[in-house]
């Protein structure tokens, strides 16, 4: 009897505990990925993360039939699927790499459940993660809201499992179930066609996901701790759509890193940074498994009584990159055009959003669960509440960055800003974040009409700042 792997943020062969345990036991293996829009609810896949994934499952399903078991496509409630699927294949077990979203863990309980009946056992893995949700504690047992100890605890600890190899053959069952067609699904655009910068900026899949995790080590990781604010050239790995399909595993990068790492020592301070920040994907997904309400309610309660001034013409300035400030639009143009945003960026435009705009901090989630290639439940929500200040561990609401400052010495010499905003390429670099301080000659010279070619600042700096100030202390949320 075949035995079932359920594949769905683990889009790969190697290092994929469920599909490695299944292929050893010898017997029949039928992967299957199933497109299920109703057990996320709110948080079904976003438009550039479904793009991501139809060339991930085209690139998987490749691999997975030169191994001998083709991929089976399925949609619709997960739950009901893999019943049907076992109802059709006789299939004898369920093995599955479990994932630390809250609507998933119900629905993992739920299938175990009802196949128990049945008697299919369900086998569930850790892969999703270095170490397992909630399993990092302080020395009382207790969550650690707080990511330095948080890092520290995880770094005291056994290190993470190591490499499960990559099956080389799987055995097909006998008669394969029937498989809906990838491109039936629609995942890509076509009219309008929106995608033209993803398909520029990415190409999915395990194999370019291997090529660019060595590219990283080769070419980057020696200089990562110096630049990786800086967001053009980009020095940083641009593995998180990789990582939140399960392209890689986290333990594959740690690995790969620490190996690298090993044999040259100039590289072990850059690798412990880098490792740092696999550590706040970690701490993201423990805080999502402690306050499953992460994603739709602020950690510290006090933040609902907020008052934001919610401005749909507002909302779109920011959406579209018009707000006026040269960073914050350099960034969401990026956002738009690759389906993904430097972190740098990523922490300016969130608080220009939240702060200068005075935006609910939900819906610039809710843009970058659409827009971001990377969108990751834990991830995404954690971002904006540590912008916002009303996360476990966040920047204090009072601290708010400057765009002008920031712009400037993130983004020095204006590469990045002139890459994103052609329209500002001209002008010289002493106005280049701040574009209403030239001199109507030095725009004229640099061929930008202000409010024509670039908009004017949406809000004023240090006015947005007060009024951020006086909204935050209206309700009594400063301590
Ligand atoms: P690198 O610097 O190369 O880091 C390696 C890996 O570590 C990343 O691929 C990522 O998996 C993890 N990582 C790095 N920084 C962070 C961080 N601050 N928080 C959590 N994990 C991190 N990341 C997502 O993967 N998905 C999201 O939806 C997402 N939304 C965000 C929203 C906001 C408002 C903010 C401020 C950050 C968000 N991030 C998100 C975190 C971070 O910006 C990205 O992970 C990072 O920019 C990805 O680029 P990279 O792969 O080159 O990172």
């Amino acid at each position: 009897r075949p035995l079932i792997v359920w594949l769905r943020e683990d889009l790969r062969i190697a290092d994929n505990p469920a599909l490695a345990a299944a292929a050893a036991t010898g017997a029949p293996v039928l992967p299957v990925y199933v497109l299920d829009d109703a057990t996320p609810g709110r948080w079904r896949m976003g438009g550039a993360a479904r793009w991501w994934l139809h060339g991930s499952l085209a690139a998987l399903g490749q691999t997975l039939r030169q191994l001998g078991a083709p991929l089976i496509l399925r949609q619709g409630p997960s739950t009901e699927c893999i019943a049907r699927l076992i109802a059709e294949t006789d299939a004898a077990a369920v093995y599955a790499n479990t994932n630390p979203e809250p609507y998933w863990l119900g629905a993992e309980s739920a299938l175990q459940r009802s196949l128990a009946a049945a008697g299919v056992t369900v086998h569930y893995f850790a892969a999703t993660t270095l170490f397992s949700p909630g399993s990092v504690r302080s020395r009382r047992g207790q969550p650690l809201q707080v990511f330095t100890p948080f890092w520290r605890a995880c770094r005291s600890t056994t290190a993470p499992a190591p490499l499960q190899p990559a099956p080389l053959h799987l055995r097909p069952p006998t008669s394969l179930p029937a498989s809906d067609d990838l491109a039936a699904w629609s995942l890509r655009p076509t009219s309008p066609d929106w995608a033209a910068g993803l398909r520029a900026a990415w190409q999915p899949g395990e194999a370019t996901a291997q090529q660019q995790l060595v590219h990283f080590l080769d070419q980057d990781l020696a200089t990562y701790a110096l630049s990786r604010d800086r967001p053009e050239p980009a020095a940083t790995s641009c593995l998180s759509p990789r990582l939140h399909f399960g392209e890689l595993s986290p333990r594959q990068v740690w690995h790969a890193t620490l190996t690298r790492a090993a044999v040259a020592p100039a590289l072990a301070t850059p690798a412990e940074a880098f490792l740092r920040q696999l550590g706040w994907r970690e701490y993201f997904v423990h805080t999502l498994h402690h306050n499953p309400q992460l994603p739709d309610a602020p950690l510290q309660p006090k933040f609902a009584a907020f008052p934001w001034r919610e401005d749909a013409a507002v909302l779109r300035c920011w959406q579209r990159g018009e707000t006026g400030y040269p960073i914050v639009d350099a960034g969401m143009r990026q956002l738009r055009a690759t389906g993904w945003m430097h972190n740098r960026v990523r922490m300016i435009t969130a608080s220009f959003l939240v702060k200068h705009l005075l935006q609910p901090w939900q819906s610039g989630e809710a843009w970058f669960w659409d827009n971001l290639v990377d969108a990751d439940l834990a991830n995404n929500a954690g971002g904006w509440q540590w912008v916002a200040g009303c996360g476990g561990d966040a920047a204090p609401y009072f601290r708010i960055f400057n765009p002008i400052l920031q712009g400037e010495r993130f983004d020095a010499g204006g590469a990045y800003v002139r890459r994103w905003l052609p329209e500002l390429a001209r002008l010289p670099d002493r106005w280049l974040h701040q574009p209403w301080e030239a001199p109507p000659l030095a725009l004229a010279a640099a061929g930008i009409r202000p409010g024509i070619d670039y908009p004017n600042r949406l809000v004023e700096h240090s006015i947005a700042r007060t009024r951020a100030i006086e909204a935050f202390a209206q309700t009594k949320i400063v301590s």
